[in-house]
């Protein structure tokens, strides 16, 4: 295994001090930070202003771990997904969805899921490990090499359970924040809904967006959908967002997918209706995207349509997600590793 210094799982000023212990000039730092976070290289031997002795003492001391990018395949609307090799051989999967405002990332956080949802594609080849931070930063450094832009949003919604990945993940995010220099803000988490480690995260100080995978009002069902639903009763679940928000002054988004004849009735709609009311939440409607070898079924227009009356009737905050990457399965629940 490589015993190299993942160099972007760490902020400037800790690779300063690296760089003080190893006798690498302290100033190196911003130049290389510049390059790799702003001018988009992602190999040590590319960065233009720096030595090629200085370039061979970075390889020998430090891997960037940017993953390979292995295929890639774009939708009609431009949303691309991304096989990625990791170091080990591992694959993984990443989504670049470009809106007319902004340039967004999908990004994976396991290699496999544990969480096994039953509607889902992405645990089907089951769990194999975390990632690193520097493999979570990586991902978004490939992107942005191939699309030779700055990614502005990212979102933590491709394979894997984030909160799974606690404490890679929260660093992550500071690393997104403090080296991409981007707001946290601008960053999601969505969950599938483990309670503990909600109730930590809204001790994290952290001011992102956190969304939660409800996808029922009902207990009954949520347990056939996502089977640590069990642990993460929808009682505790709705406790632990109400001290997430007191905590943290966010309001907390409910991903809802929309499946036909399992979440989709009047009644289903009423409930969750009234429960969002009632703890303060945003929903976001996402009609089921088909996966293959899976039965579920995305509702007619008619259906999504009735649905949505009842939430407006009932003055809920919601939205319908924009529809991105369907036809190349790099939509919702629908990564997977299929190599
Ligand atoms: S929906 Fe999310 S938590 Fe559930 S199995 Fe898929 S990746 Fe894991």
């Amino acid at each position: 295994m490589d015993k190299k210094i993942k160099f972007t799982s760490y902020t400037l000023e800790e690779i300063q001090e690296l760089f003080l212990i190893n006798q690498i000039e302290e100033y190196r730092a911003k130049q290389i930070f510049g390059s790799l976070y702003e001018k988009y290289t992602t190999s040590f031997d590319d960065i233009n202003n720096i030595p090629k002795l200085l370039k061979e003492k970075l390889n020998s001391i430090f891997t960037l771990d940017i993953p390979e990018i292995m295929d890639i395949s774009k939708s009609e609307d431009n949303t691309t997904k991304f096989l990625l090799k990791l170091e080990d051989g591992n694959t993984i999967e990443c989504v670049y969805l470009p809106y007319n405002d902004r340039n967004s990332i999908c990004v994976s956080t396991q290699v496999g899921c544990p969480v096994g949802c039953d509607f889902c594609a992405s645990c089907v080849n089951g769990y194999i490990r975390n990632l690193e931070v520097s493999e979570i930063i990586g991902q978004i450094l490939a992107v942005q090499k191939e699309i030779n832009k700055k990614i502005t949003h990212v979102v933590y919604m491709g394979i894997g359970e984030p909160l799974l990945n606690y404490n890679n993940v929260v660093r992550s995010i500071n690393i997104i924040n403090r080296n991409l220099n981007l707001s946290e803000r601008r960053i999601t988490v969505s969950t599938s809904g483990i309670v503990s480690k909600i109730k930590k995260l809204a001790t994290a100080d952290l001011d992102i967006t956190l969304a939660l995978s409800l996808h029922t009002p009902y207990q009954y069902d949520r347990i056939k959908l996502i089977p640590t639903a069990r642990e993460n009763t929808i009682d505790d679940l709705l406790l632990a967002c109400d001290d997430y928000f007191t905590k943290t002054k966010r309001r907390i988004t409910w991903e809802y997918l929309l499946i036909k004849g399992v979440n989709d009735s009047e009644l289903h709609a009423k409930s969750l209706a009234n429960l969002a009311k009632l703890h303060k939440a945003h929903i976001n409607l996402i009609p089921y995207n088909p996966v293959k070898g899976k039965r579920y079924k995305r509702p007619d227009y008619n259906a999504i349509r009735k649905f949505n009356d009842v939430l407006k009737s009932h003055k809920v905050v919601f939205s319908i997600r924009q529809e991105k990457g369907t036809n190349e399965n790099a939509a919702c629940g629908q990564l997977r590793n299929e190599n």
